[in-house]
């Protein structure tokens, strides 16, 4: 079939449930959230909102169908997550932290594994899962071959058992709803302090009831106010030797497939913040006269940078689009268009957000525009998950040096 973009009908009834939920639910975050000072009681505040996304089938979506899910397609996901985060980043980032938290299970896990700890998930899906991997040393070397750098929190191995002794931060959901801890996390760590990440990096599936796990702090983030980015120690965490997904040495694909997901995902989140922004700066440009004699949308600058906007909204939704449908299609092994996704619509989205303030001007500084909040939302859009400066350019940079790399398999849908 010839390239089309026309969604399907289940497609338009998810994009349409979405965007209702969005209308419906999810609007009544940003006051909710507004006037709570502490950063984990607005995260802990959200719990409603999430559970009602739970009820709405987003948590199912991640599962498989034999674990009791609706088996989502990233695609799928994407063309959803814009209408959520179109109206509130919080929630749907909570939804993202437990997919991440739950990729290596999904992606790598052995049948055994998913038997053991997916059910859970399918069972009350209020429960959280987190990716715990940056370090408080910093995220963007943690494949740095010297084995005396990189990843510092290190599983050893003791009888049957691992046990893990290390310090992470910015571990999504990870403080759990209420600072006793999440359900499950996947903990990034080497097996041997001796040896380089290839042969010591895993990636190993903690129970949050595990002895030895703490809450240690939560950082206050200037955007994304209700996600929860907390400090979290291993202390001596011991878990049975099977919880390990693949071999030490595995981790690196484990970890870049899981950021590939979300770095698709992520340029939806984009489209959604611009979306709003754009049409902030549209309803004042029609409306708005600013004391002259017409509405500013009949100055030609107004125009040119609304046009500016909508250029940035639709490139990037098409392009998070057939990221979605590669990692998909390529069975997640071509990850090119997700980390491209996710370089070019962050700094898209920041760049919009900022157009729309520069439009309407000095009153979107204030709290008489949301756009000012939106900018503070958006600039975590390129520092976050794999910052666009220490990881994911550098990723691209990798994968072009690799001798095998092909620059048309992306486009033409191989891999
Ligand atoms: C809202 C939010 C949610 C997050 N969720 C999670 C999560 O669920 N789990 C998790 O583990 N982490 C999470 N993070 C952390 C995030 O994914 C980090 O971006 C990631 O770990 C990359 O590390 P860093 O940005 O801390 O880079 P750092 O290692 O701190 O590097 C900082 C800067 O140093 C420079 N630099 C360092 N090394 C290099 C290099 N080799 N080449 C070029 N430049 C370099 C770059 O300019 C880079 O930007 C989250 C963060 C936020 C704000």
């Amino acid at each position: 079939m010839a390239i089309d973009f026309t969604l399907s009908d289940t497609q338009k009834a998810l994009q349409s449930g979405a965007r209702t939920f969005g209308a419906d639910v999810l609007r009544r975050v940003g006051p909710t959230i507004a006037k709570i000072a502490e950063p984990d009681r607005r995260f802990y505040a959200i719990r409603p909102f999430y559970e009602a996304m739970v009820e709405a089938g987003f948590v199912k979506a991640l599962l498989p169908e034999e674990f009791g899910g609706t088996n989502v397609s990233t695609l799928d996901f994407a063309i959803a997550a814009e209408e959520l985060a179109a109206v509130d980043i919080n929630t749907p980032t909570a939804l993202l932290g437990t997919g991440l938290g739950l990729q290596p299970l999904l992606r790598f896990g052995t049948p055994e594994q998913k038997q053991r700890f997916l059910p859970d998930f399918a069972e009350d899906g209020s429960r959280l899962a987190a990716l715990a991997f940056t370090e408080v040393t910093g995220g963007s070397n943690y494949n740095c071959p010297d084995p005396s750098a990189g990843v510092q929190t290190f599983a050893h191995r003791d009888g049957d058992s691992w046990v893990i002794t290390g310090k992470k931060h910015y571990t999504t959901n990870g403080s759990g709803w209420d600072g006793s801890g999440a359900h499950l996390y996947s903990v990034v760590c080497r097996t041997d302090p001796t040896l380089p990440p290839n042969e010591s990096l895993a990636v190993i599936l903690v129970p949050g009831d595990a002895p030895g796990i703490e809450v240690a702090g939560i950082l206050d983030t200037m955007g994304h106010r209700a996600t929860n980015s907390p400090r979290m120690h291993f202390n001596g965490v011991r878990v049975p030797a099977s919880n390990i997904i693949g071999k030490p040495g595995e981790g690196a694909k484990i970890v870049e497939t899981a950021f590939s997901w979300t770095a698709a995902l992520i340029g939806s989140a984009c489209v959604g913040v611009m979306r709003t922004a754009f049409d902030v700066a549209l309803q004042f440009a029609k409306t708005d006269k600013r004391s002259g004699s017409v509405p500013v949308i009949e100055y030609q600058n107004v125009g040119y940078m609304l046009a500016d906007i909508k250029m940035k909204i639709e490139a990037a939704r098409y392009l998070t689009w057939k990221a979605c449908h590669q990692f998909d299609h390529s069975g997640t092994k071509s990850q090119e268009l997700a980390i491209i996704t996710k370089v070019y619509a962050s700094e898209l989205c920041v760049q919009a957000v900022y157009d729309a303030m520069r439009l309407v001007g000095i009153d979107s500084y204030t709290d008489m525009f949301p756009l000012a909040g939106l900018l503070q939302d958006a600039i975590c859009f390129p520092l976050y998950d794999g910052g666009n400066m220490g990881v994911r350019r550098r990723q691209l940079h990798t994968l072009f040096r690799s001798s095998g790399y092909d620059p048309m398999e992306s486009a033409e849908a191989r891999g």
